[in-house]
């Protein structure tokens, strides 16, 4: 496969954009997420008011694919519900194991579409999925 296949414009635009990279001022959830097998460490926090995520935010150490997945993810998020957030996460990782995806499913993902391709790479597999997992996790302690 052609590399400027996976790393398409979407994924380049957001793996160097700072605009998701930020530590919140107002935190109500705060979730560390590893990917060992990468090196990739993330921290997501999560604001919350009337159980809509009003703002979110990544800091930590990351690989470019893992960046660009974070930074779509939260602006995915952003105005959803914590439940509405994990279903769209539960859609994205189907995408990622190329399971099959309902209309409405592949609509909620945006721009996450974009990083599909990832999928043919075992490799970066877990790059891409380690924040929407981490957000999975997200209320599960609190
Ligand atoms: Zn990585």
């Amino acid at each position: 496969m052609d590399v400027n296949d996976i790393y398409s414009q979407t994924i380049l635009e957001h793996s160097s954009s700072k605009k998701n990279n930020k530590k919140l001022e107002k935190v109500t959830f705060s979730k560390k997420g590893v990917n060992p097998s990468c090196g990739d460490e993330i921290v997501l926090e999560v604001y919350l008011e009337n159980n809509t995520i009003i703002d979110a935010g990544f800091n930590g150490d990351s690989c470019a694919i893992s960046k660009a997945s974070t930074s779509i993810m939260i602006d995915q998020i952003k105005g959803k519900t914590i439940a509405e957030a994990q279903s769209i996460a539960d859609s994205f990782i189907k995408l990622i194991r190329k399971e099959s995806l309902l209309k409405e499913e592949k609509e909620s993902l945006g721009d996450a579409i974009a990083l599909e391709n990832i999928s043919n790479m075992p490799a970066r597999v877990k790059c891409a999925t380690l924040p929407w997992y981490t957000l999975k996790e997200i209320d599960k302690n609190n």
